[in-house]
């Protein structure tokens, strides 16, 4: 009988084998173990993060002109998935992928030369993006973050919740309203988009950190007269909305990659704990009860993923993908929690235990129906724009 497994990765296009390959070895290097214990004293991973920036996986995105690899959104794509399916969590370091298309897309040379190579080189870190506000949640439209132009500078005043990383970057994209909401017609404009240098802020910058269900780092941000200097714009002033838009297929592919990951641990785990358990003389998986849901889920993850390359190939081919990267962000979130629950059913007790890494896993794949966008608005985007249907939000 041949090995059993759940993981196929026949879905990888032809040549990224190589990658997965290389990104599973490095991952080896930090065991269930080593996460086990960030998560216990909620530490960032720093030791993970430094590797994987070592290895140039980080600047997968950033052109080779600028020192990056130049892969493209599949291949990025298969980095996360690869970090999260060896038991990691690929949350500690992927905004800098997320973030990285609108400086790519909408910074200026100068930006790009001033600060894409460093980060390629490890220099510098862009792990910070800061957009939900508290008031406005969802709708961003409505943020109330306020940058306003004195002279070269931009001074910003106002509040964000729920930023991740802002101590562990030296680079934060911030997107900030520069004109009243109430003075506008199109309310999509009016927000932009600035790069905010960490290491030297002036004005007052205020980082509380929140006490989350996850080890992710994440923040209330206290903006007080932060002064921002003119050229750290990205675009040009009132369409940062639409440049945070543009971002929003990539982010939901990349994550997409990182619940199949999650997903995939799942179902291995599940799979080799229902081989292995034995109660009432035989292993628990011999049972249906225990062994169609493992099957199951199985199903519904390897489908998802196909959904999360079709999205990517069409990414990478520079075609419409709205449709297919919020389909792909959907299945795979709700596939990775189906996987997560089967898993943690299957473990029985031990599943709440820290020591099986399930329970930590479970708290960590949770997230995706969530944030960045929760699957309700996923599907209101799906309903409205791809289906026709009433606007809801
Ligand atoms: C761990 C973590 C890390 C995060 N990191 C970052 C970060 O680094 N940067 C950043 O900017 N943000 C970050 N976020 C914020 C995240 O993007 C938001 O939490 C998310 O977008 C939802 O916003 P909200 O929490 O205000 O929910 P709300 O907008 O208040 O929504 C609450 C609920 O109501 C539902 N809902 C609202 N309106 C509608 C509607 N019209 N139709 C149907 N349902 C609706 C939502 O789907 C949701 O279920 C993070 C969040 C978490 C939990």
């Amino acid at each position: 009988m041949p090995e059993p497994r759940s993981e196929t990765g026949s879905h990888d296009p032809e040549g990224r084998q190589a990658i997965r390959e290389n990104v599973r070895r490095l991952c080896k290097k930090f065991p269930d173990e080593y996460w086990r214990a960030v998560d216990k004293a909620e530490e960032y991973p720093a030791a993970f993060v430094d590797a994987l920036t070592a290895s140039g996986y980080l600047a997968a995105l950033i052109p080779e002109a600028y020192g990056g690899s130049g892969l493209d959104l599949t291949e990025a794509s298969i980095i996360l998935e690869e970090i999260n399916r060896s038991g990691g969590s690929a949350g500690a370091c992927h905004a800098q992928m997320y973030t990285m298309g609108t400086l790519l897309r909408w910074g200026s040379d100068e930006q790009k030369r001033r600060y894409l190579p460093r980060i390629a080189r490890g220099e510098l870190r862009l792990q910070a993006f800061a957009v939900t506000e508290a008031a406005s949640g969802s709708e961003t439209t409505r943020i109330q973050t306020t940058a306003v132009r004195r002279g070269d500078r931009y001074l910003v005043n106002g509040q964000k919740v729920f930023i991740s990383r802002v101590k562990q970057s030296d680079l934060m994209m911030l997107l900030a309203r520069t004109t009243p909401y109430d003075e506008l017609t199109d309310k999509t404009q009016g927000l932009s988009v600035f790069l905010v240098d960490l290491r030297d802020v002036r004005g007052k910058l205020d980082v509380q950190p929140l006490e989350l269900m996850l080890n992710h780092h994440s923040n209330v941000v206290f903006f007080e007269d932060v002064e921002i200097p003119a050229e750290n714009l990205i675009g040009e002033e009132g369409r940062g909305f639409r440049y945070i838009i543009d971002g929003w297929n990539a982010e939901r592919i990349l994550l997409a990659a990182e619940a199949i990951g999650d997903g995939r641990w799942f179902v291995d785990r599940a799979a080799a704990y229902g081989r292995e358990r034995v109660v009432f003389g035989r292993p628990i998986g011999a049972n249906q009860g225990v062994q169609f849901p493992i099957a199951q889920a199985f199903a519904h993850v390897e489908a998802a993923d196909l959904m999360r390359f079709h999205a990517a190939a069409r990414f990478d081919r520079e075609e419409p993908c709205g449709a297919e990267a919020n389909m792909a962000k959907l299945l795979a979130s709700d596939a990775a929690w189906e996987a997560a629950n089967v898993c943690l059913t299957t473990y029985g007790g031990y599943g709440f235990a820290r020591d099986y890494d399930v329970e930590r896993k479970f708290r960590e794949t949770r997230l995706f129906s969530v944030a960045p966008v929760s699957n309700n608005l996923v599907l209101a985007f799906l309903g409205n724009k791809v289906l026709g249907l009433p606007k809801s939000y």
